[in-house]
């Protein structure tokens, strides 16, 4: 049977991208997969042709020989001889490893470690101006002794016989066979007969790390900072996770924080708020004069521009927002009482005028009991 045209196969041109070739390969792989096409001769070989076809074009070096001489030019290559089935699992990882997650090439399957995590607990002052912190991390890193592999020194791992060193087990589920990790190796592909002592064949070891972090400026509490690779060690040679470290910023006696604004409140004499004066008021770069002017009411807020904090995104700093609590004095001597007794009579005269809000106040119940009556 005369060969067919590799780019007719794929159904590209002579000038497509390795982009659209690997495309093409890919719909045509998920038609004609035997998976799906059981005991489909016709499929099966339109499924070798198409792997045979990605598998020259997808190599320059291959494709360029193809293009100048044909299919003479790329006899005798990994595809050009006899099919044989094994072997696909590495084409097919490659082309569909972000479809069935993770690449299956190898002998067995290597396992990425877990991510961990850590809570970081940060003062609000070292949180807004940044820190450099030491942390001991409980994790399992790679054994020494046998390098991860869980061997005994001198002995190998050996090949699993229940999969043949896949790691995989197919089950014929209906239409689909399902892909399964094999129960025998747990999906490694390889049994540890001569366990190392050190690790009893785990390949992995619990140690507390001590590692620095570096916490940028303007972190804020549930702020992650991610150290890449810091994570547990992988399995059967697999890469480490990563380590999260969380930040928890304990609540702070005097501010609160919402993004880059801080917030506080400032409590003043019922003097001071009826006459005015000033107060000296906390910030994080110190201490500032707050006026405050004549028939300040409690709850007044008080905006102070710039004076709040620059966050990981934005340096520019936000605002700090001071809400003054006006203080009902307490303890007070029969002299203070008296004074206080005699101002009260001498305001009673005209009590609108002096207590701003409660003759509006009073309106309103009125009109409530009016309306409900
Ligand atoms: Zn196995
Ligand atoms: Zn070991």
């Amino acid at each position: 049977m005369a060969k067919r045209d590799y780019y007719e196969i794929l159904g590209v041109s002579k000038g497509a991208s390795q982009d659209e070739i690997k495309k093409s390969y890919r719909r045509l792989a998920m038609k004609y997969h035997p998976d799906r096409n059981t005991d489909d001769k016709d499929a099966e070989v339109k499924f070798k042709e198409g792997k045979e076809a990605y598998e020259v074009l997808k190599d320059e070096e291959k494709r360029s020989a193809y293009d100048r001489f044909g299919h003479e030019g790329v006899r005798g290559g990994p595809a050009g001889g006899g099919f044989s089935g094994e072997g696909f699992g590495d084409i097919f990882g490659d082309v569909f490893g972000d479809i069935f997650g993770g690449s299956r090439r190898g002998a067995s399957q290597v396992f990425r470690g877990a991510d961990l995590g850590y809570e970081l607990k940060l003062d609000l002052e070292n949180a807004v101006a940044g820190d450099s912190v030491t942390i001991d991390v409980p994790t399992q890193v790679a054994c020494d002794p046998c390098n991860g592999s869980g061997a005994e020194k001198g002995s190998e791992p050996t090949q699993c016989k229940t999969c043949g060193g896949v790691g995989q087990v197919r089950m014929q589920q209906g239409f689909f066979s399902i892909q399964q990790a094999c129960p025998a190796c747990k999906g490694a592909g390889t049994i540890i007969t001569d366990a190392c002592k050190n690790c009893h064949g785990r390949g992995r070891v619990s140690k507390t790390k001590t590692l620095n972090v570096k916490v940028p400026a303007g972190v804020d509490d549930g702020d992650r900072i991610r150290l890449s690779g810091e994570g547990e060690a992988g399995r059967n040679g697999g890469p480490p996770g990563d380590l999260y470290v969380e930040v928890r910023v304990v609540p702070h006696k005097l501010f609160e924080r919402a993004g880059a604004d801080l917030s506080c409140e400032v409590p003043i004499g019922f003097a001071t708020a009826t006459l005015s004066g000033e107060v000296e008021l906390p910030t994080l770069d110190g201490q500032v004069s707050l006026k405050i002017p004549a028939g300040t009411q409690s709850g007044k807020v008080f905006r102070l521009r710039g004076k709040g904090v620059a966050t990981v995104r934005d340096p520019r700093k936000g605002d700090l927002f001071a809400r003054v609590a006006v203080e009902t004095p307490i303890n007070l001597t029969s002299e203070q009482e008296a004074l206080l007794r005699q101002f009260d009579d001498l305001v009673s005269v005209s009590r609108d005028r002096h207590n701003p809000r409660a003759g509006g106040w009073l309106d309103t119940v009125k009109r409530f009991f009016e309306k409900i009556s």
